[in-house]
């Protein structure tokens, strides 16, 4: 027991444990003065409550499932006991047939006689004065905010953990935390990151070869800074796996900005037998057999959710929703599907002007299942066969705006392109596409670069030395702590490669220590630099060129994100267009 939080932690998981839909956390002081967790699970028996703060008196020994708990999660009958060890502690409990409840204090580890107490059904734990008896309250004195921070944090975690259970917490009076216990996932990020990112998640369910991954993921357009926001559970318990993680990143792929990192709640539904118990007790760390498996599983199922938002940043607001059991987004960023119709039909009907027939048609509900008209058009069997179809633009440019954007229409309506990054994201994938076809050659530099290595650096380079030669690179030790680089990838040509990969090393040696994927993410740096040679902003583009672009966005996996992840067009569709203007209500 080394702070408020983990008292908090170990205290709630046992009111978890105990089958509660109700939990309360009362705090003051963040907890040094005052922890009080309330519960309505099944109590204590009144002649058991001693036995509680005895040591390895866990009632939790019974099932296989218990054991993994037990031992992955230390589950070890030591929490009461040990709280009870730095702080005055007096328990409080009914259970179903008791007539009465049964009250207890235990001080300086010694308990004191039972009391009866009128109480309901259930257990309350009042944990005062908290290392009353050692110098260490000091220090939790002095940063009380960074604690109740802390106890948050824990409670956040478990409530999205245990959407079935209804929890609050109460810091000197106020409510800092409420969910509402209704098994919603959704309700409870709801109350937690607020209704705004609500809205930006997207649901998740999907199951391969008997793992079910479920739960919610952020929109790229919310994703943060850190890993902080990304939350696992095994089970519906807190868990923490690397490989689990890197999993989630690749479904995300350039959909994300780099650095960047998504929000997510997502739950892993496995047998236990799946899961290696040797692993730390308290850091929440398993190891999995199957886990390529299960990784497959989690990749498919971001893939899926994402896949399902075509993600167009459609100018304006009241675009009907497309898939109706899906949380879309947020009124001013709304993220539509474009319409699946086949070509032929588009031309056409744009061609003879059927401006309103053609509104209709794009913003009809895409899943056949839904469709009900009574008269309906043959487009509608076809666009339910060939949903690829959907995907080519087959944009016509317009002209150029500002120097920085190619203005262009197609059946659907005008198009507005980010030159830059359309650009960017065809050099992106076409370089991608030469590594994956083993179409990378070293190209020699002019003159050889040398760079001095410190040990540090020295060792990671080693380690790699092979996948950078993989990668199309001619690289070696040079005495004692130098690096001479004689050849880079030749998706670097045309621009100056030395800049480059003097900026590859530096970047790679700063992040070496968090470089896991190592492979993968060297690859995505070299490839990310070649696009460097894109066409910039301010640079004026002739008719055919523009027309090349456009071809370009035709070929693509993902004509909507630039590799950092923005936006590559914006969409204006005829009935939007036709909304400003007045034309329709
Ligand atoms: P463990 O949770 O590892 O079993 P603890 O020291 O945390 O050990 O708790 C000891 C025992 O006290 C538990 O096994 C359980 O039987 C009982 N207990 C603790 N808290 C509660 C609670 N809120 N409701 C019901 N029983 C509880
Ligand atoms: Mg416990």
């Amino acid at each position: 027991i080394e702070r408020p939080a983990s008292i908090v932690k170990e205290l709630v998981e046992n009111s978890i444990d105990a089958g509660s839909t109700r939990i309360q956390i009362q705090l003051e002081q963040s907890g040094l003065t005052l922890i009080e967790v309330t519960d309505n699970g099944i109590g204590i028996e009144r002649a058991e409550l001693p036995l509680a703060f005895e040591r390895h008196a866990t009632s939790k020994l019974a099932t296989e499932k218990d054991l993994f708990r037990i031992q992955t999660l230390g589950f070890r009958g030591e929490a009461l006991p040990s709280i009870a060890s730095v702080a005055r502690v007096t328990i409080t409990s009914r259970t179903e047939h008791a007539p009465e409840g049964a009250s207890m204090q235990v001080a300086g580890g010694e308990c004191q006689p039972l009391i009866p107490a009128p109480c309901n059904l259930g257990t309350t734990i009042k944990v005062e004065d908290l290392f009353y008896n050692t110098p260490v309250r000091l220090k939790y004195l002095k940063s009380l905010q960074t604690e109740l921070g802390h106890c948050l944090e824990i409670v956040q975690k478990l409530a999205l953990a245990h959407p079935q259970i209804s929890f609050q917490l109460i810091h000197q009076g106020k409510t800092h935390l409420q969910t509402q216990g209704d098994a919603q996932l959704l309700h409870a990020f709801s109350s937690i990151y607020g209704k705004e990112l609500a809205k930006q998640m997207l649901q998740c369910l999907h199951t391969y070869r008997d793992h079910t991954v479920k739960g919610i993921i952020g929109l790229p357009a919310i994703s943060r800074a850190n890993r902080n926001h990304g939350l696992l559970f095994l089970n519906g318990r807190p868990i923490r796996h690397f490989g689990i993680l890197n999993a989630i990143q690749e479904a995300y792929g350039h959909r994300l900005p780099i650095h960047r990192f998504p929000l997510f709640a997502l739950d892993l539904e496995l047998d236990y037998s799946l899961v290696d118990v040797n692993v730390h007790p308290t850091k929440l760390e398993v190891r999995f057999s199957e886990e390529a498996d299960i990784r497959t599983a989690v990749r498919e199922a971001v893939e899926q959710a994402l896949d399902q938002q075509q993600l167009i940043p459609a100018f304006g607001a009241s675009v009907p929703k497309v898939s109706p059991n899906r949380i879309i987004t947020n009124e001013n960023y709304e993220q539509v599907s474009l319409p699946q119709l086949p070509q032929q039909r588009r031309t056409e009907s744009f061609r003879t002007g059927e401006v309103r027939e053609q509104v209709q048609e794009i913003y009809r509900p895409l899943s056949p299942q839904l469709e009900s008209k009574p008269n309906e058009s043959p487009a509608s069997t076809d666009q339910a066969e060939n949903p690829a179809a959907g995907r080519l633009l087959q944009l016509k440019p317009v002209a150029q705006l500002l120097g920085m954007y190619v203005v262009a229409e197609n059946p659907d309506g005008m198009y507005i392109i980010d030159q830059h990054a359309a650009h960017e994201r065809i050099l992106f994938e076409r370089f991608s596409r030469n590594y994956n076809e083993r179409n990378v050659s070293p190209m020699p530099l002019l003159v050889p670069l040398t760079r001095e290595l410190t040990p540090g650096e020295k060792t990671a380079f080693e380690r790699l030395q092979s996948e950078l030669s993989l990668l199309a690179f001619d690289m070696e030790l040079f005495g004692e702590f130098a690096l001479v680089v004689r050849a880079v990838p030749d998706v670097w040509a045309g621009q100056q490669p030395e800049t480059l990969t003097m900026e590859f090393l530096d970047e790679w040696f700063q992040n070496m220590q968090t470089a896991a994927s190592v492979i993968g993410k060297l690859e995505e740096r070299i490839i990310t630099k070649a696009c460097k040679a894109a066409i910039k902003a301010n640079q004026w583009l002739s008719m055919p060129e523009m027309a090349a672009l456009c071809k370009g966005l035709d070929e693509l996996q993902d004509p909507f994100h630039c590799p950092h992840g923005r936006p590559i067009l914006l969409h204006f569709s005829h009935y939007e267009l036709e909304k400003q203007f007045k034309r329709v209500m």
